[in-house]
């Protein structure tokens, strides 16, 4: 396979064996850039290595990083970039403490900053930081609320501090643990513009709830990413319910995900300073199980739950759904200033489970 030619720029990627990082990774070498990915593990990068980063291999570089949070960690790794993509924190449901999720979160960032202005050097542009709509979006705002980038997440950091004191229930954590760990994060990195203020650019990124086709798709159904199970579970029947949203219920592919963070980078004279929400509209699983049935008739266990309710819809000559928005006066995330800012529209909603389903058609069972 030929590649293209390289445009002499490196970006470095935390988290590059994740689903988001993973993306942006192979999306950067295929407009010519070399990659450095850093990961807690090298051995969490061979499959990747080897599958569809194989074609680069002369163009990437693997950095170990056991512990974001420690000082100096990624030294080495920003050394002589151009462009940083700070992707990595947790995103893991089933760890529901402080210390498992916000620390990381608030620490790597701050040490990768922190790397980034003492270790990277003047050629370096721009860092682009995957945050989240759950940076931005307030649990019980008031209904036919549109939540934008001037909002902020006010709620989730005392709630975390809380739990215990609310006697908030186990299941119930890891949500409220994630949404203080965006919000945390983006704090600081607002602290450390403010108060260090850093010769290159600073760009977020707000995804909301990410699906869309994996580089790779893992080995077993429980290695998929936090995100990608729910649809997983519904595709292959594994569940009689639908499993309830998370958050705010928006959703957004994982190649616009990629290409808003690689329009980021490159535009970041433009974009310096400024929040991105990348939300392409509602996401409901109703809607998620409605498509799939249409299209995989033969997968009788999919959830039949209530069909075509709470979301409004368009059919194609077919009968099969083409569309999917938010029933009007109920709340909602809003993508529009990125779909301005890079001239592009979102994946619709319909092709991205679409497409997704079709990825996952190769997994089997429930690990
Ligand atoms: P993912 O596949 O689980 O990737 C998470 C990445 O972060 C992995 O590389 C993981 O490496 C690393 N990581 C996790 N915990 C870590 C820790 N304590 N210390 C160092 N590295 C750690 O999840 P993803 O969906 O791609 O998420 C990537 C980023 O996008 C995160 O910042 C997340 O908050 C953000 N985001 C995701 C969504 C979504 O819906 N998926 C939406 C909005 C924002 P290991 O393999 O070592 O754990």
């Amino acid at each position: 396979m030929s590649i293209p030619a390289s445009n002499g720029k490196v970006v470095l990627i935390t988290g590059i064996n994740g689903y988001i990082g993973s993306k942006i990774g192979l999306d950067a070498l295929n407009q010519g850039y070399s990659i450095r990915g850093t990961s807690r593990s090298v051995a969490s990068t061979h499959a990747l290595l080897a599958g569809p980063f194989a074609p680069y291999s002369d163009r990437i570089e693997i950095f170990e990083v056991p512990d974001i949070t420690a000082p100096k960690a990624f030294d080495a790794a920003v050394k002589g970039v151009h462009g940083i993509f700070h992707v990595a924190s947790p995103v893991n449901f089933a760890l529901n403490t402080w210390d498992t999720v916000v620390v990381p979160a608030i620490g790597g960032t701050n040490t990768l900053l922190t790397s980034a202005l003492e270790q990277a050097g003047s050629q370096l542009e721009a860092v682009v930081i995957t945050s989240s709509v759950a940076a931005l979006w307030n649990r019980g705002s008031p209904e036919g609320y549109v939540t934008t980038e001037a909002d902020e997440n006010t709620w989730a950091v005392e709630a975390a501090k809380n739990v215990d004191a609310d006697g908030i229930p186990e299941a119930q954590r890891g949500g409220i643990m994630y949404a203080a760990s965006k919000a945390a994060a983006l704090r600081a990195v607002q602290e450390f513009r403010d108060t260090r203020k850093p010769p290159f650019s600073i760009i977020t990124i707000h995804p909301s709830i990410v699906i869309g086709p994996p580089v790779l798709v893992p080995s077993s159904p429980s290695k998929l990413n936090e995100t990608l199970k729910p649809l997983y579970s519904i595709f292959a029947g594994l569940t009689g319910v639908l499993p309830t949203r998370y958050g705010s219920g928006a959703t957004i592919d994982v190649r616009d995900v990629s290409r808003v963070h690689l329009w980021a980078y490159e535009n970041h004279t433009i974009a310096n300073g400024e929040k991105y929400i990348a939300s392409s509209g509602i996401g409901p699983n109703q809607g998620i199980a409605d498509i799939l049935r249409a299209q995989y008739p033969e997968r009788k266990n999919i959830p039949i739950g209530d069909p075509e309710t709470g979301y409004l819809f368009k059919k194609d000559a077919n009968g099969r759904i083409v569309e999917i928005s938010h029933v009007p006066g109920t709340s909602r995330i809003s993508g529009q200033k990125a779909v301005e800012a890079t001239g592009k529209e979102w994946i619709g909603f319909p092709q991205s489970i679409l497409d997704t389903a079709k990825a996952l058609e190769s997994l089997n069972g429930e690990d």
